[in-house]
């Protein structure tokens, strides 16, 4: 089989720029395709832990993600008049020297891996993606909607959560499912003492909070039981997400009146696609939400499409004559912490419609995996 030179990365997204950087750094030919041709992302935040900036340290981009930020303290979970129900405090002596907890502005993140590609010059066509892909086995042939053609030795589909090339890897993989929750953001100014993460527990199972994400800014995010998955017109969005946050009190009841711009509102159903492994087929390897699309109840989804991209930059930079070990390693060091993700953050949602079935509490789930995925990777 031919050695690995010359990637291909499809979509220009968290994952597909952290691959792109890092292969561009190892001596490798990549080039991205982005199907947006403005290359934008939601203005609202993210909210990242200790190994998404350790992933992202790797390529040299630590220090600007921490930089543009706000590490705060951490959890707290608060009844929904915002009494205290428990605080989880991040602790930066088990992820030093990066901050435990970290929330960003998703522009933010973007610009920084964005001014990365730029200026290392690893070429981004914007407006552009496949219009066919054929693995030859010792390459992959590409045609391009501007009518160009390429040859690659490995395609990766970085291609985010409604990926298109999941079914060159799985055939049956099946569109995205509605989990029955939706989730709904709203920036709004940070008062200056608020440094947690707030999480507001509701009696009728909806859960909603606040995150700061640079010194300015912080966000709302509530994530809601929505049956049917309603469709909700774009102008009824800001009162529909104030409707959402009645009944909870403390800060984020003052914060709710603060919901007015309808076209500021991010609403997302929560739709998830985990694949099985492998994630490949041929010379063709998904990471990141094109593998594995979860729910936000853990905020690792960016961090696993970072650290995706790191591991597989890692093993190919490691084998690159041996196309087989390269992806058997890439799926022994990710598949199972993926699927860890996956399945808490699905089942954090589930036992937030059916209460009954939670053996644990939320904070108690959250606790466990921070301490997960501050293990190394
Ligand atoms: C509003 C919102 C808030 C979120 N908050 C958090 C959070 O707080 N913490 C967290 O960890 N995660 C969060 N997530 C999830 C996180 O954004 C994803 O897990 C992460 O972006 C996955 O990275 P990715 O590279 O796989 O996909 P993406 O970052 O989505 O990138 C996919 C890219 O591929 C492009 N693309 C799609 N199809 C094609 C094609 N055919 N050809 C070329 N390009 C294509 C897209 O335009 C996009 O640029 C949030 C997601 C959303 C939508």
């Amino acid at each position: 089989m031919a050695d690995i030179r010359k990637v291909l990365v499809v979509g220009g997204g968290i994952g597909g720029l952290s691959t792109a950087v890092g292969l561009y750094q190892r001596g490798f030919d990549v080039e991205v395709v982005e199907r947006d041709k403005d290359w934008k992302v939601y203005h609202v935040g993210i909210i990242v832990q200790a190994n998404f900036v350790r992933a992202l340290a790797t390529l040299g981009l630590g220090d600007e993600a921490v930089a543009a930020g706000y590490p705060y303290k951490g959890m707290r979970f608060l009844n929904s008049d915002g009494s205290l129900i428990t605080e989880l405090p991040g602790d930066s002596t088990v992820t030093a020297p990066y901050p435990a907890d970290l929330g960003l502005t998703r522009p933010a993140l973007h610009r920084i891996l964005t001014d990365k590609v730029k200026a290392l010059h690893v070429p981004v066509r914007l407006g552009v993606t496949y219009s066919s892909i054929t693995d030859h086995g010792d390459h992959v042939a590409v045609e391009f909607t501007d009518g160009s053609v390429g040859k690659y030795d490995l395609v990766v589909g970085a291609d985010g959560a409604y990926s298109g090339m999941r079914t060159l890897v799985h055939s049956d993989a099946g569109k995205p499912q509605f989990t029955g929750q939706s989730v709904w953001r709203y920036n709004v100014p940070r008062p200056k003492d608020q440094i947690w993460l707030d999480l507001y527990i509701k009696e009728d199972r909806s859960t909603a909070g606040y995150c700061p994400l640079d010194e300015e800014t912080m966000y709302i995010m509530a994530v809601t039981e929505e049956p049917g998955n309603p469709w909700i017109p774009p102008h009824e969005l800001a009162n529909e997400m104030r409707k959402r946050l009645d009944g909870f009190g403390g800060l984020l009841g003052d914060l709710r009146d603060l919901v007015t711009d309808p076209e500021l509102v991010v609403y997302r159903p929560l739709e998830v696609c985990v694949l099985p492994a492998p994630w490949h087929k041929g010379r063709i390897v998904l990471i990141g939400d094109a593998a594995h699309s979860s729910t936000p109840h853990l905020g690792q989804g960016a961090a696993m499409a970072v650290e995706d991209a790191v591991v597989l930059v890692e093993e190919i930079a490691a084998n690159p004559a041996d196309f087989e070990a390269v992806m058997s390693r890439f799926m022994e060091r990710r598949f199972e912490r993926a699927q860890l993700i996956a399945d808490y953050s699905i089942m954090l949602g589930e036992w937030q419609m059916h209460p009954e079935k939670a053996d644990r509490s939320q904070a108690e789930v959250t606790d466990y995996v921070r301490k997960r995925v501050a293990e190394p990777i």
